[in-house]
């Protein structure tokens, strides 16, 4: 369970997250949807602790990982990345790069995640032997390998194939389920966030507009604005 209270971050004066409040539950998948900069990233950021928020504070499971003068190193806050490039590392094998995060004997959980996202036998492949698709399910096993409780995505099916995105979305969703992480999506895409969110945060110029189920947001959208970012649903 992800609390994020009152984020804020400022650059240069301005406000870029303002007074973002988010709940993300075990199990689900929330999308934090919105167009080109207002403040997705940055607010993803601040949760991983690769940015420090000027005000608010984050706990996980009820644990405080971050405030404006406290603050848990990215590497300990139990909080798993995946990115839209999915940056995996070149001169690592599939199988190295999926163990990076893990301790110890790792060979099981390794080959068991590359059996889940139909890679069995690609464990001694290089990235640049990949496809965009398998690099994608590739960086997803590694996300959820270190067993996570809360995954952040940014953007994670935009390098891909337009044809081939729905059936990876939907893949990657049955395992996210199966692991039973905490899921915080960020994307652009209305058709992305109603497919696979629980809950849709709808943000804009920095602020949390809209909260709710996917077709509770459709169906009655905040106002004029939200109505229009989502009447373009392809
Ligand atoms: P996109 O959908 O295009 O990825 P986003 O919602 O992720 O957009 P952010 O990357 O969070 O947007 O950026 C929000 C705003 O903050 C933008 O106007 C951006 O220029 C600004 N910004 C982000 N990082 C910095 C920084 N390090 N210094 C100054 N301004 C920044
Ligand atoms: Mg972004």
């Amino acid at each position: 369970r992800l609390e994020v209270r009152n984020l804020v971050r400022r650059f240069d004066g301005r406000t870029v997250v303002d007074d973002v409040s988010l709940t993300i539950e075990a199990g689900q998948v929330t999308c934090l949807l919105g167009p080109s900069g207002c403040g997705k990233s940055t607010t993803l950021r601040m949760i991983a602790g690769v940015d420090m928020q000027d005000q608010g504070t984050i706990h996980v499971d009820g644990k405080l990982i971050c405030d404006t003068v406290f603050r848990i190193p990215p590497e300990r806050r139990s909080i798993g990345l995946m990115f839209q490039d999915f940056a995996l590392f070149p001169h690592l094998s599939v199988a190295e790069n999926i163990a990076f995060g893990l301790k110890g004997a790792a060979t099981a959980r390794v080959d068991a995640l590359l059996e889940r996202v139909s890679l069995s036998g690609f464990g001694p492949k290089y990235p640049h032997e990949l496809s965009g698709g398998e690099q994608q399910r590739v960086a997803l096993a590694r996300a959820l390998a270190p067993s996570p409780r809360i995954l952040l995505m940014d953007e994670p099916f935009s390098g891909l194939d337009e044809r081939l995105r729905d059936g990876i979305r939907d893949d990657t969703l049955a395992l996210l389920k199966e692991e039973g992480t905490a899921v915080l999506l960020v994307t652009h895409e209305p058709h992305e966030a109603m497919r696979m969110a629980d809950e849709i945060a709808l943000m804009r110029r920095g602020k949390i507009v809209q909260q709710g189920a996917p077709y509770n947001i459709y169906n009655a959208p905040v106002d004029r604005e939200a109505a229009a970012f989502f009447s373009d649903i392809n």
